[in-house]
Parts: structure tokens; C-alpha cells; sequence
């Protein structure tokens, strides 16, 4: 079943069951408003989710309901987590996929963080 990334929330999707504790992940960073954690399918050296803590299906629900205190506390948790794991020297990317054709598998939103390595061009195939 394709994801559109539009409400309803699932609050059964599997970022809401480790924001719960109901699985484990690799915790690498957590504030009031976000929690981040390794990728378990990394695609780069160094990939890392940052997730908002209250639910948002994705970028785009996340971008016009979220309040203004909680969209500046996720950004900067993004940078937080590049500047805690020592990435901003030699850099890094962060992504959001969205709906069907963005390639979204998880209907929680959340910004991917890729590192490690020389990243090549920004869209594959
Ligand atoms: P997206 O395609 O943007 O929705 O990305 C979803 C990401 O979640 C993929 O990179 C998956 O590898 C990752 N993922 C799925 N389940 C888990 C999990 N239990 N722990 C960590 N990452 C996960």
C-alpha cells in the first residue's frame, strides 16, 4: 500500500512504537521535541533519523501543524545531532521524503542525516 503522507496518523507505524519504547532503537540524541537514532538499514557510514516526538505523518502535515516552538525545536535538533556526532567539517546531507513518489516508507516524519562519505548527486537513478 502506497504511503501518501496525509492524515489520519497511524499510531501504529513503527517511529510511534519506538517514540512509545514498544521496540528498541539506537538513540543518538533526544530533547523535548525530537528523538534521534541510526538508521537500521544505513545508507551511508553515518545514517541517522531525527523524528518529532508528538505525530506527524510527514513533512507536509508536520510543516503546516506544527507550532512555531516545535518546528524551530526540530531544526535545531538536526543541527544539534550533525554537530554532536562531529559532521560539520566535512559535511553531511539531510533529506525528507514525502508521499508516494518522495519514497516514504514510514508515515511518521523524520529527516534523514547521511554522512561518512563523499554523498555523490543528489538524486539517484
Ligand atoms: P523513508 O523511506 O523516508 O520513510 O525512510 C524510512 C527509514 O526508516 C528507512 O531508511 C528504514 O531503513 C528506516 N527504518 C525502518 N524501520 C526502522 C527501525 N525499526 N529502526 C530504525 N530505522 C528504521
Amino acid at each position: 500500500m502506497p504511503i501518501s503522507g496525509l492524515p489520519p496518523y497511524d499510531p501504529q507505524n513503527i517511529f510511534a512504537r519506538i517514540l512509545r519504547g514498544e521496540i528498541p532503537c539506537k538513540k543518538v540524541f533526544e530533547d523535548e521535541w525530537s528523538l534521534a537514532f541510526h538508521d537500521i538499514n544505513p545508507q551511508a557510514p553515518i545514517h541517522v533519523l531525527v523524528i518529532p516526538k508528538r505525530p506527524y505523518c510527514s513533512f507536509t502535515d508536520f510543516s503546516a501543524t506544527a507550532g512555531a516552538d516545535e518546528i524551530a525545536g526540530f531544526m535545531r535538533a538536526v543541527g544539534k545531532v550533525a554537530k554532536e556526532l562531529g559532521l560539520e567539517a566535512a559535511g553531511y546531507r539531510i533529506l525528507a521524503n514525502m508521499g508516494e513518489h518522495g519514497g516514504q516508507e514510514v508515515p511518521h516524519f523524520h529527516v534523514h542525516l547521511f554522512a561518512g562519505r563523499l554523498l555523490g548527486r543528489m538524486i539517484a537513478g
